[in-house]
C-alpha cells in the first residue's frame, strides 16, 4: 500500500474494458480491496477491437475547424469514413450541435491542451503498469505514423500540425525514401508522412486486459459477472442492483465505456456521452509480419495495425447509437484501399468486428467524482483514445480515491462542464 493511503476501502469498479482493468489494478496496488464487475467476460467492448496504438501525446480533438463542412462533404459519399444513420439523427442532433460548438479555435486549443497534458503521460504510465502486469511483450515501441499521397491532403494536416507544436507534442516529418526506410513494404506511393517516434503499440488488446484481470484475482482481488441495472447511493453505502442480485460497497468507479451515460443520469448528472462506433477487419495472422507499427492511411483515414493475429483494419466513425446494426459494409470497403497500400497483402478477411468509442463532443473523457456524492468516481469517454489512456486514468482514480493529488489537474474533465 503507498503512503498516502491509509485506508484501505471496499471498492467495486463496474466496466472490465481497458479503463476499468487498469482502474482496478491502480487501486489494488494502493491497497484497496476490489472487485470488478462487467456484464459479460472482460474486454468484451470497444477495448477488445480497437488499433491498439498507444499515441502518446496525441492532443488533436476530433472536433477541429471546419468539422462541419467536412462531415457535410464526407456523408454525401457512399460508404465515408463517417456517417450517421437517418433514424439516429434526431438522437445525435444535440450532441453534434455541441461537437461543432467545439470547432471554435479557443475550444480547440483548450480541448487540445487538457488532451494532451493526460497523452503525454500515458506512455509512461503503461510502462509502469504492464511491469507489474508482467504483459510487457503485448506493449511494443516503435511509434506511430501516418502517412499520405497527395500534398493536398497532407496540406490538410496543418491545423493539426499547428495544435502539436503548440503543446509541444513531439513528432518528426517524413519524406518517401523515409517512410520506406520505416515501411519497406508499403508501395511507393506515400511522399508525406508524420511519425511520433515514442507512441507504443499494443499487439494484442484482449490478452492485455485479461491478463490484468488475472493479475487482480491473482493477488485477492474479485472479478464478477454482474450487470448494473440500478445505482442507489444512501448515506455511506451504494447498492448496485441488477439479475444477478444486490452488491452493497463503500465506494464505486463507473468505467462502463459507451454505456456510461445512464448510469451517471441515475446519480443526477447529465452527461453528453455518445457513441462513435468504429469497425475492424482481421486478416490472417501470416500478414502481421508486413508493418512494423500502426501505420495511418490519411487519405481514406483508418489504420492498418499488425497484431499479434494478424494485420487489423480499423476505422470508420458511425453515429448510430449503441443498438443499431453493425453495416460490416463499412469496413469491408477498406479493404481494396489497405491492398492498394501493402502490395504484398493478397489475403481475404478472416472476422470483423464493430465497437463502442464512448466520446463527449469535446473529445475530453469524464474523471473525477460524480457531482452528488464523492462515494462514486467517473472514468468513461475515453473516445479515440481509451487505449492510450487507460493507464494514466487508472492512476489519477487510484490518486483521488487515496487521498493524493494526482498528476493532471481534472477540472477540464468535471462531469458537470457542458
Ligand atoms: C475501431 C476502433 C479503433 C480504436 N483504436 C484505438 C487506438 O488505436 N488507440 C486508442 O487509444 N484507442 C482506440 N480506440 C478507442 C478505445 O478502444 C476505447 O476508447 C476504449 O476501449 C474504451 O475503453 P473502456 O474501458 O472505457 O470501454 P469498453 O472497452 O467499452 O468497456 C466497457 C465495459 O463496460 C461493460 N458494461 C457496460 N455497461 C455495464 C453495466 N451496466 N454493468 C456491467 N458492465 C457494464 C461492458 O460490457 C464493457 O466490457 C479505438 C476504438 C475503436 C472502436
Amino acid at each position: 500500500m503507498s503512503e498516502a493511503s491509509s485506508v484501505s476501502r471496499k471498492i467495486v469498479v463496474i466496466g472490465a474494458g481497458v479503463v476499468g482493468a487498469s482502474t482496478a489494478l491502480a487501486l489494488q496496488d494502493d491497497g484497496h480491496n476490489v472487485v470488478l464487475i462487467d456484464r459479460e467476460a472482460p474486454c468484451s467492448g470497444a477495448s477488445f477491437g480497437n488499433a491498439g496504438a498507444i499515441v502518446n501525446g496525441s492532443c488533436v480533438p476530433t472536433a477541429m475547424p471546419g468539422i462541419l463542412f467536412d462531415v457535410i462533404r464526407m456523408i454525401a459519399q457512399p460508404l465515408p469514413p463517417l456517417s450517421i444513420r437517418i433514424n439516429y439523427f434526431h438522437k445525435i442532433l444535440p450532441w453534434l450541435i455541441r461537437f461543432v460548438l467545439q470547432s471554435r479555435s479557443s475550444a480547440v486549443h483548450a480541448n487540445a491542451t487538457h488532451l494532451h497534458a493526460l497523452t503525454k503521460l500515458a506512455a509512461v504510465s503503461w510502462r509502469r503498469l504492464s511491469n507489474d502486469t508482467k504483459l510487457a511483450d503485448l506493449l511494443q515501441p516503435g511509434g506511430w505514423l501516418k502517412v499520405y499521397e497527395s500534398e493536398k491532403t497532407f496540406s490538410a494536416t496543418g491545423k493539426a500540425r499547428k495544435l502539436m507544436d503548440q503543446t509541444g507534442t513531439k513528432y518528426q516529418l517524413l519524406n518517401g525514401a523515409e517512410i520506406h526506410d520505416l515501411e519497406p513494404n508499403l508501395a511507393p506511393i506515400f511522399k508525406y508522412g508524420i511519425f511520433q517516434q515514442d507512441s507504443l503499440r499494443i499487439t494484442n488488446p484482449q490478452r492485455l486486459v485479461q491478463g490484468m484481470v488475472d493479475l487482480l484475482v491473482s493477488r485477492g482481488g474479485k472479478y464478477k459477472q454482474f450487470a448494473v441495472e440500478a445505482i442507489l447511493t444512501e448515506n455511506e453505502k451504494i447498492s448496485l442492483t441488477g439479475p444477478q442480485g444486490v452488491l452493497t460497497t463503500e465506494k464505486v468507479v463507473i468505467a462502463t465505456g459507451a454505456w456510461s451515460r445512464s448510469l451517471a443520469k441515475q446519480l443526477g448528472d447529465r452527461i453528453p456521452l455518445d457513441t462513435e462506433r468504429g469497425y475492424h477487419l482481421m486478416l490472417p495472422e501470416s500478414t502481421r509480419s508486413l508493418l512494423n507499427r500502426p501505420v495511418v492511411n490519411g487519405e481514406s483515414s483508418f489504420v492498418l495495425s499488425p497484431m499479434e493475429t494478424g494485420l487489423r483494419i480499423s476505422g470508420q466513425v458511425e453515429f448510430a447509437g449503441l443498438d443499431g446494426k453493425p453495416d460490416y459494409r463499412r469496413v469491408r470497403s477498406l479493404l481494396p484501399a489497405a491492398k492498394r497500400m501493402l502490395p504484398k497483402l493478397t489475403s481475404q478477411e478472416e472476422s470483423v468486428w464493430m465497437g463502442f468509442r464512448p466520446s463527449l463532443p469535446d473529445s475530453l473523457p469524464v474523471l473525477g467524482y460524480s457531482t452528488r456524492t464523492n462515494n462514486v468516481l467517473y472514468a468513461f469517454g475515453h473516445q479515440h483514445l481509451g487505449m492510450t489512456l487507460g493507464a494514466i486514468t487508472g492512476l489519477i482514480i487510484s490518486d483521488l480515491v487515496s487521498g493524493r493529488k494526482p498528476a493532471v489537474d481534472l477540472a477540464p474533465y468535471r462531469a458537470d462542464r457542458f
